[in-house]
């Protein structure tokens, strides 16, 4: 028997001092110290009396000790479950109930607040602190650092991520072995990852894009991780000419943009950069390329299905689009109501089906119902367009679709004519309640630096370009539009703050 994704991703590893992360005073962790750190933290697992299939919820800063937790939930076959340390104890209630998680393991500052949510759910509290130490370190330092690795099949479940939380209440994504090990095969030959990368690694791991996209691409490939745990542009700057990769959301790219030390010369040695978990605006790729020569490569995926599409390594790159579906990975653009699929050029909703689709949402069976087709395509909920040579455009959230007087209003086609007026740095446009037409549309605008908006002047030059139905109703400027860790405007917040506008 075996463990596939140990086995491929990890036990090629054992035994090698090859390394594979750096961390930020120069100390190098070897695949070898890794492993042997896991395989301890594997045995503290079966002592707290947890069986294969148990779930671990984890609220811990990011730490090579915490890469070794998740190591250590695959070889015991556990359940691996992060969540964002951003989280409230009411919010980490929610998960740990939900998920009926046996452990919970925090930092020893929050034990107190997430006591009594073990004691209400019979879960075990342990703690592990930025620096690895707590109770967890206690019970591992004396265990064995060979652990024997539980059989599990492809169809086991390996990880619980919860959604983000962008458009409701997050949800709990059950991926197993085989999704989330042929996602990063696809990926790691799709982008030519080998053993002589070394990545930059700045974006957090208790989301899909840092945890299973990033690492697990790396552990595949045996490439080097150059691990920081947070994104802080001096010392981006400063370890990029010793690095080949980066992986970021668009955030990280306007912000090295902004900064002058940021050159062609110290991208030089750069071969990859990659964006995704939000849109990255055309101007940030064509900025982006003018500076550094580099090409951004943008791909689309979500925290049900890993990765689904990824502009190409070779090939055109196109700003403004997610490029083509991966290998093994059907994508298809369908009509909302009806489900059936659209012709080519249409706008619709994207669905998904491939090997990397999860198996549905916890404990949710009228949502995985309504989401996951018996065919096995996945409703991802977002709006898309595929152009005549055949690359996928997200035009927005079927969510954030506005539906104004009978007309749909796709608000994507809005903030593109916003982001190219005078003095406009981004936009999000929403719609919001009208007592005529159900709904209007509302245009927030960021200004760029320095510069003061000309709102009378946008709201006419908007007007030459689009519909009547489609021209904003009112604009607001704000400093900055509200995101969440992954970059991601949080429209439903505005539409919130907005709501009343025209009541
Ligand atoms: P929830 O499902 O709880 O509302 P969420 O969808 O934001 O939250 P994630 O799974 O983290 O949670 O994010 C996936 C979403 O991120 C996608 O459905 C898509 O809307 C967006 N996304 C990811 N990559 C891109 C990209 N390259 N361009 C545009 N949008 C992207
Ligand atoms: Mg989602």
């Amino acid at each position: 028997m075996a463990n596939p994704l140990y086995d491929t991703l990890f036990g090629q590893h054992l035994g090698k001092t090859t390394p594979f992360l750096e961390l930020a005073d120069g100390a190098i962790i070897s695949h070898s110290d890794y492993l042997e750190r896991a395989a301890q933290y594997a045995h503290v697992f079966t002592q707290l009396g947890l069986k294969p299939g148990d779930r671990v919820a984890v609220q811990i800063g990011k730490s090579p000790q915490a890469l070794a937790v998740y190591a250590a939930c695959v070889q015991s076959g556990l359940v691996f479950l992060p969540l964002n340390t951003a989280y409230t104890p009411d919010e980490v209630s929610y998960f740990v109930e939900n998920s009926g998680a046996r452990v919970i393991l925090c930092d020893a500052k929050r034990s107190e607040e997430l006591e009594p949510i073990a004691e209400a759910t019979g879960a075990v509290l342990e703690t592990m602190n930025n620096d690895g130490s707590g109770s967890f370190a206690l019970q591992a330092e004396v265990m064995p650092s060979t652990f024997s690795t539980v059989d599990r099949s492809e169809d086991d479940l390996a990880a619980f991520l919860y959604t983000s939380g962008t458009t409701g209440r997050s949800k709990g994504a059950m991926l197993t072995q085989g999704n989330l090990l042929s996602n990063c095969q696809a990926l790691t030959r799709e982008w030519q990852f080998t053993s002589d990368d070394i990545l930059l690694h700045a974006l957090p791991i208790f989301h899909t894009h840092g945890l299973f996209v990033a690492t697990n691409i790396s552990l595949l490939a045996g490439s080097k991780i150059i691990f920081m745990p947070k994104f802080d542009l001096d010392v981006i700057i400063d370890r990029m000419p010793s690095a080949t990769t980066m992986m970021g959301v668009p955030t990280f790219y306007t912000r090295l943009l902004e900064d002058a030390r940021f050159t062609k010369e110290l991208a030089k040695g750069m071969r990859l950069f990659v964006s995704g978990s939000a849109p990255l605006l055309a101007e940030t790729h064509v900025q982006f390329e003018d500076r550094t020569g580099h090409r951004i490569l943008e791909r689309y995926g979500m925290t049900e299905t890993n990765m689904n599409t990824s502009n190409p390594y070779v090939g055109e790159r196109r700003a403004g689009t997610v490029g083509f579906p991966l290998p093994g990975i059907e994508i298809k653009i369908t009509d909302s109501d009806s489900g059936a699929t659209l012709p080519q050029g249409e706008i619709g909703e994207i669905e998904v089906r491939g090997p990397n689709v999860f198996k549905g949402y916890w404990q949710m069976p009228e949502k995985t119902a309504e989401e996951l087709r018996e065919d096995g395509f996945f409703i991802t909920g977002d709006l898309g367009q595929i152009d005549d040579d055949g690359y996928l455009h997200i035009v927005g959230r079927n969510k954030d679709l506005i539906i104004s007087g009978g007309y749909n209003i796709y608000p994507k086609e809005i903030e593109l004519i916003l982001d190219d007026e005078e003095g406009v740095l981004e936009s999000a446009v929403i719609g919001v309640p009208h007592p005529d037409f159900g709904e209007t549309v509302v245009g927030v605008l960021v200004a760029e630096a320095g510069a003061e908006l000309d709102l009378e002047a946008i709201k006419k030059s908007v007007g030459t370009s689009l519909a009547r139905f489609k021209q904003p109703q009112k604009l607001v400027v704000l400093p900055e539009l509200p995101r969440n860790t992954m970059g991601k405007v949080q429209k439903k917040e505005l539409r919130d703050d907005y709501k009343d506008l025209f009541a």
